[in-house]
């Protein structure tokens, strides 16, 4: 026992998941009943009982970070650095096997890793050579379709006529085809590539499948409820022979179907593995009672669950009501909850446990700007990736460049970055003579430059460029990679470019190539650097010092905080109009999955709120209360009204604006910038004054200390608080 002293923390449904180490297990369970901490236990239990070799243990987790963060558990738990693990996102996992055998799909091992902006290029230029009008058919829905396809493991040659989309109807398949040929002749693969491949080269390469079915004895998948068929299709190759698999999931988690998530792998997995063992975990250990309570009357909701129970298992499980506000807009809403951050910074509360989880990216702006004035640091997961900025994006394509001559995007992307005089007619005379002799973009420029079919400045700049080129690939072998890279930024002319530029934005992007150069000293060497950046999703940002944390509720799966912000809980945002468009009732349900897994995500405190008027892209909008909000149980809500406002939501929705005449605002309904007076806000007429008495719902009768604009101190019995002015009444 003493052995193992980690099977000391888990109670015994989880150490039976732990301890059934052969055959195949599904743990099915609720938010926060202990999931990832059984798949990471059972982790070390493999290594520890010497079941299996670090390296023969796949794991999958569903971001980087999860990744960092179970090896780091594992190491704790076997008491040693482990080496050689095989543990990652599918996509970190793929890109490894498929590295080893590249070769037997078509590409060589050095191939790269395109982004959305290559891939968007390169379809352009493949609808373009097809004959496509792009105005009718924009290239982002071919691109949409050709990843739905891929998520569902289809090839060009796996798609009938009949399965062919919508999309430039009847030419779809064979643009899909003609993508992929591109990209092999670059050697490139994109995101979905990176699992399809693989699988296909699992199917078609019986001596790979069975050399990895050797290799890896066993196999642990975390949010399972998340995964689409082509991830599917890999776990279940892999697991076939020794059918060592154990996957942990939540069905009332699955929050991803729009990007091609099957929640029937759950069902699946009880077909495809017979005999499966089934493990459920009821006692919730994260949050409070009143948090469990009310996720589960939400989700309860919900039909087609397959049905779980939740118990609170913490000691201390009982805890504050969810709090519910109702506000006027958008920007008060932002005040309430950046005050709020203030006031439990002030009671002690570190800044990282807590977060604001939105719907939409476009959300988080209002809070940074409150964040920003009250001096609280704060990070945003999920924002626009560091990786897709501009300067970020050609800095990566001169190393790409340097890494690798034959990088037809990267090479396109900078020769005339900064603009050096090779134009148009340069380019087009390169990109001929590449497809007449079938060499890279680079090689044949550099061939043209003994030929007169360079004109002008372009011939002296290209062979300038080369010149430099290969100067910059001697002094990588000779200084290693960091001194290359910053000295070819700079050789290049390219931060000049940004230090001249005189718009509001140059000097943070030169920060920007500061910090990648930063970021670039991380790694041993280039190549593993470009990996690594190709690798990096939306939920992957660093997690540094004691921050707040905003981001959208889809990149908060897996993650708990002390606090928990739930802003824009209205209909049309909160659920999301475009989802319900889109996808109806199975879309509704969706989105209150959504709900449950934000709610889940505290551990002591929620705080709910939506906004009568919301601006959104400059527009404000009235809106009505989430549905949501009436499916929670009264009994563990406490609900907060501006004055004025209806402080619970009203089953019919009209009669939320009584006081304001709003009576005929539908949801979506969008008021122009001038109506914007309509909505009169009860302003306080007369401001309270230092001592005197005043009553709050929650605290009781207290005494103002001090005032602030809407900004109050007061003395309550059980403490001074500070509050904004319209959530107290004089007394
Ligand atoms: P989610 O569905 O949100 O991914 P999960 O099921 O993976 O949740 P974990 O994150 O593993 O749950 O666990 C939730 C919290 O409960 C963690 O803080 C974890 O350390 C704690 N926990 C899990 N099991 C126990 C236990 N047996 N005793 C005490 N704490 C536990
Ligand atoms: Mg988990």
């Amino acid at each position: 026992m003493d052995a193992y002293p980690y099977l000391a923390r888990l109670n015994p449904e989880q150490r039976e998941a732990v301890e059934t180490l052969e055959g195949p297990l599904l743990v099915l369970a609720g938010a926060g009943t202990g999931k990832t901490r059984v798949l990471t236990a059972r982790f070390a239990h493999i290594l520890l009982t010497g079941r299996a070799a670090p390296g023969e243990v796949l794991a999958v987790t569903f971001t980087n970070k999860a990744a960092r963060e179970m090896r780091e558990r594992v190491a704790a738990m076997i008491g040693r650095p482990v080496e050689g693990l095989w543990l990652g996102t599918f996509h970190a996992l793929c890109v490894r096997l498929l590295r080893r055998h590249a070769e037997r799909v078509g590409l060589r091992s050095s191939f790269t890793i395109l982004d959305t902006d290559d891939q968007l290029r390169l379809l352009k230029q493949v609808m373009e050579a097809a004959g496509i009008d792009q105005k009718r058919w924009p290239p982002q829905g071919l691109m949409a379709v050709i990843q739905r396809w891929k998520d569902r493991g289809l090839t060009p040659e796996g798609i009938t006529p009949a399965e062919d989309s919508d999309f430039a109807p009847g030419r779809a398949r064979s643009l899909y085809a003609d993508y992929q040929a591109r990209l092999l002749s670059l050697n490139a693969c994109d995101f979905g590539d990176l699992l399809l491949h693989t699988v296909t080269l699992l199917q078609r390469q019986p001596e790979v499948l069975a050399e990895c079915q050797r290799r890896f004895r066993y196999l642990l998948v975390d949010e399972y409820q998340d995964t689409n068929t082509v991830q599917y299709l890999w776990l279940r190759l892999l697991a076939q022979a020794h059918r060592n698999i154990c996957c942990v999931g939540d069905d009332d988690q699955s929050i991803y179907s729009w990007r091609g998530a099957e929640v029937e792998n759950i069902l699946r997995f009880e077909r495809d593995f017979p005999g499966a063992r089934i493990v459920r975990l009821e006692r919730n250990y994260r949050s409070t009672r009143p948090i469990l309570a009310a996720a589960s009357a939400l989700i309860a909701q919900n039909e087609g669950r397959l049905g779980k129970t939740l118990r609170p298992g913490r000691d201390d499980a009982e805890g504050d009501k969810i709090e519910v506000h109702a506000l006027w807009d958008s920007e008060e809403e932002a005040r309430m909850v950046a005050g709020r951050i203030e006031a439990l910074r002030r009671e002690g509360h570190a800044a990282g446990e807590i977060a604001v989880l939105v719907r939409t990216g476009a959300q988080t702006r209002a809070f940074e700007e409150r964040l920003i004035l009250l001096g609280i640091p704060y990070r945003v997961v999920g924002g626009p990736r560091f990786y897709e900025r501009a300067e970020i994006r050609d800095a990566l394509a001169y190393m790409r460049l340097l890494a690798s001559p034959a990088d037809d995007l990267a090479f396109e992307r900078i020769v005339n970055t900064p603009r050096r005089g090779v134009g148009d007619g340069a380019l087009r005379a390169i990109t001929s003579h590449a497809r007449a002799e079938k060499l890279p973009l680079s090689l044949a420029a550099e061939a043209l430059l003994g030929t007169d079919l360079l004109k002008g400045r372009a011939r002296p700049a290209l062979a300038e460029f080369f010149r430099d080129l290969s100067r910059w690939r001697a002094m990588l072998d000779r200084e290693g990679h960091v001194a290359t890279v910053a000295a070819m930024l700079d050789e290049s002319g390219y931060t000049e470019m940004w230090r001249k530029d005189p718009s509001p934005e140059a000097p943070g992007r030169l920060d920007n190539l500061r910090e990648l150069l930063r970021a670039i000293a991380d790694f041993e060497t280039l190549e593993g650097f470009l990996e690594h950046v190709a690798l990096v999703t939306e939920n992957d940002e660093a997690s540094d010092g004691d921050r707040v944390t905003l981001m959208t509720l889809h990149a908060a799966k897996g993650l708990e905080f002390d606090t928990v912000f739930l802003p824009g809980w209205e209909e049309g945002l909160f659920p999301n109009q475009r989802a319900l468009d889109d996808g109806g009732q199975k879309a509704l349900e969706e989105e209150r999955r959504l709900a449950y897994v934000g709610l889940t995500r505290a551990r002591r405190r929620a705080i709910i709120s939506w906004a009568a008027n919301r601006r959104l892209y400059a527009n404000w909008q009235a809106a009505i209360p989430s549905r949501f909000l009436a499916e929670l149980p009264e009994a563990e809500v406490e609900r907060v009204a501006a004055p004025g406002l209806a402080g619970r939501p009203p089953q019919d929705a009209p009669s939320v604006f009584p006081a304001i005449g709003f009576g005929g605002a539908r949801r979506g309904r969008v008021i122009e910038a001038g109506a914007w007076e309509v909505a009169e806000r009860p302003a306080r007429p007369d401001p309270f004054a230092v001592g005197e008495r005043v009553f709050h719902q929650k605290f009781g009768y207290g005494t103002v200390r001090s005032v602030e604009d809407d900004k109050l101190e007061v003395e309550f019995a059980t403490g001074l608080k500070r509050l904004l002015d319209r959530f107290v009444e004089r007394a």
